[in-house]
């Protein structure tokens, strides 16, 4: 063999059955090969296990989406290069022309594009709820049939809690499908109601770190199995270096969600008493009107706290240009703080009275809270908040 010929065909290296990798190796590969071409058919026709085609499936990544469904308490799991791919390819998979989806005001935007601009343009229909309304999520799917209702709990960006049992009972009774984005709330919460479909950005809280994109798509077998085909001609595949970052990254999960909520907590209490503070938004405080709903659902009440200053845009803008601990830019879930205000959270699709539902004040922040000293955190936003106070 010509050395340029072995370059491409380097010596195989097996460990021996009884000497295993404790972290698991990256599968960094695009392709696998079976010796025949009988056995690579068998393959194809799913007559026998292994992997071909990296777009399809790869070991790294099929460890994380086995992972994953452990935690959030299902079969099985499809992951995908960024949250948005994860919603955008479940709700194309489980939806044709023809189809009705309710979804609601206070939503992601993006989840909230794809749904009414992009399934709408496919002939899919919609209506558009808030997520506090539950006589006319009841009354909607009485009286229309319902292919999905999507919602989120807590939602981004004011935390608001959806009535978790209500809407699937509601869901089941018409025969509609409920798929969840668990993204604020985690993998460990939520996983005994009756939801059907969970989607995750596992670029928040699964690496933590903020330096890896990924999506996951979790369900029962019989729902997986029926939307496989389908993600794996969409192409929005988690590449497996950045499936390892992310299983890399779940490691920490259960400390970090425990320690950022708990700093979340404590710095929505401090907010709820400052002069210079209208409203916090945080679902563990006693005083958000839904905190008896979120203590039945939770155990966890996140790391976002959501707040209005009296002083409307301009004190939302000295306060985001005054901290320096908290980076002002979008994304949550990572081990530093972050900040995004409402000019940059607008809902544009919105009318004014939906913008009125949502809730999202021109003086409206969003914090995520990240792993630093809280006491550096309640420093430097008590500095943010007496420059907001002007
Ligand atoms: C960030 C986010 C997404 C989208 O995730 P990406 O990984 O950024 O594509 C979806 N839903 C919620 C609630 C999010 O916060």
């Amino acid at each position: 063999m010509k050395k340029s010929t072995r370059v491409n065909h380097p010596p195989p290296v097996e460990l021996p059955p009884d000497n295993r990798p404790l972290v698991a190796p990256i599968y960094q590969t695009v392709k696998f090969e079976f010796d025949t071409l009988e056995e690579t058919e068998r393959y194809l026709r799913g007559e026998r296990p292994g992997f071909y085609y990296t777009r399809g499936s790869n070991p790294t990544t099929r460890q994380l989406e086995q992972l994953l469904a452990e935690l959030q308490g299902r079969d099985d799991c499809l992951v995908t290069a960024s949250g948005v791919a994860a919603i955008s390819h479940a709700l194309l998979a489980l939806t044709k022309k023809g189809d009705h989806v309710l979804c609601f005001i206070e939503t992601y935007n993006p989840s909230r594009y794809l749904i009414r601009r992009l399934l709408g343009r496919f002939g899919v229909a919609h209506t558009l709820l808030s997520i506090e309304d539950l006589p006319g999520i009841e009354r909607t799917l009485t009286s229309q049939p319902t292919r999905l209702v999507y919602f989120e709990s807590p939602t981004n960006p004011v935390t608001r809690i959806a009535d978790i049992a209500a809407i699937t009972r509601f869901a089941r009774a018409s025969g509609a499908l409920t798929v969840m984005d668990n993204t604020f709330a985690g993998f460990h919460q939520h996983g005994g109601y009756d939801v059907d479909v969970f989607v995750h950005s596992l670029t928040k809280y699964a690496s933590g770190a903020g330096d890896v994109m990924g999506g996951a798509v979790i369900a029962r077998a019989e729902l997986i199995r029926a939307m496989r085909t389908d993600f794996g001609v969409l192409g929005g595949t988690l590449d497996p270096h950045a499936a390892f970052l992310i299983q890399r990254g779940l490691k920490t999960y259960f400390l970090r969600y425990k320690a950022q909520a708990a700093s979340a907590a404590r710095i929505a209490a401090h907010l709820a008493a400052h002069p210079a503070v209208a409203r916090v938004h945080y679902p563990g405080l006693p005083a958000h009107p839904q905190h008896g709903l979120a203590a039945q659902q939770m155990q966890d009440f996140g790391t976002i706290v959501t707040f209005d200053l009296k002083g409307g845009a301009a004190a939302a803008r000295r306060c985001a240009d005054t901290l320096q601990l908290f980076a002002l830019t979008s994304s949550l879930g990572s081990t530093e703080s972050l900040i995004v205000t409402a000019q940059i959270m607008a809902a544009r699709d919105l009318t004014p009275e939906q913008q009125r539902i949502s809730a999202l004040t021109p003086g409206t922040i969003r914090l995520s809270i990240g792993l630093e000293d809280q006491e550096d955190l309640i420093e430097d936003l008590d500095r943010a908040l007496a420059a907001a106070l002007g």
